[in-house]
Parts: structure tokens; sequence; C-alpha cells
């Protein structure tokens, strides 16, 4: 038997319950039938950024970034290639500094971009600086 994991859902932040292996079948949400993953990194504000954290059994990697920020928008397609490709192994966010500035303030947001990863609404590892496709890639992977 394997163990339930917590999942929140990308489109309306319910918490969804599901077996382990459903994870790489593509889930739908129990309240808004919607897919609970998807491929594109998903906006969190001040409002829903500590329920999306605490409410997933994967960990949750957040791109904190902000517009104005050249290697932020530099970083951004790739970040949301790697979303997309690792979409079932993390759950991948971002945070617009400007527009949450409570949570950029927080956890002390010095430098963007900045990606922090949370495992049980926790921080368990922080980033600062852009990286390539390789460099974000292989370090998500050593965070799993
Ligand atoms: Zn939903």
């Amino acid at each position: 038997m394997s163990e339930p994991v917590h999942i929140t859902c990308s489109h309306c932040m319910a918490k969804n319950r599901l077996p382990v292996e459903k994870i790489n079948q593509e889930p739908t949400c129990g309240k808004c039938k919607k897919s609970i993953l998807v491929d594109a990194p998903i906006a969190l504000t001040d409002q829903n950024f500590q329920r999306f954290i605490q409410n997933n059994d994967l960990p949750v990697i957040v791109d904190f970034w902000a517009t104005w920020c050249g290697p932020c928008q530099m970083m951004a397609p790739l970040y949301a290639q790697v979303s997309s490709n690792m979409k079932s192994q993390a759950r991948f966010a971002k945070v617009d500094t400007e527009q949450a500035q409570q949570v950029a303030a927080n956890f002390n947001i010095r430098s963007i971009p900045t990606l922090i990863v949370y495992k049980a609404g926790k921080e368990v590892a922080r980033q600062a600086g852009a990286m390539d496709k390789t460099s974000l890639t292989n370090w998500v992977i050593s965070q799993l």
C-alpha cells in the first residue's frame, strides 16, 4: 500500500489527497475538475503563498522575481521549461516581489532572482542569481 500524497490544485488551491502513483497520470482536482498539475509555474501572492507551500507533499520551488530584473526575464522561459519537464516531481511557483511584498519581506529576499525550495512549508535551500537550464535542472534534481 502506498501512502497518499497531498497536492494543492494549480487552479483553485484546493488540497487534494491522491495515491502517489497517480501523480504521473495527469490527476484532476476533486473540487474544480481541472488538471491539478500544470506545465507553467504558478503565480503565488501574499494571500495564497503559505497555503501553497504547506499543502504540497512534493517540494515547492519558488522563483522570486520582478518585472524590471533583466536576469529574471532571461531565466523565466528556462524555469518554465524545467517546470513543464518536472511537474510531477516538484511544484514550481513564482513570486513577483513587487506584488507580493509581504512574502518577499518575510523571507528576506535581498537580491533577485532568488530560488527557494520549501519542504512541508519550511525553507530547505536557497540559491541567488540566475542559472542556465542545465544548472537549474541539476539544482532542482539535487533538492528532490
Ligand atoms: Zn482545483
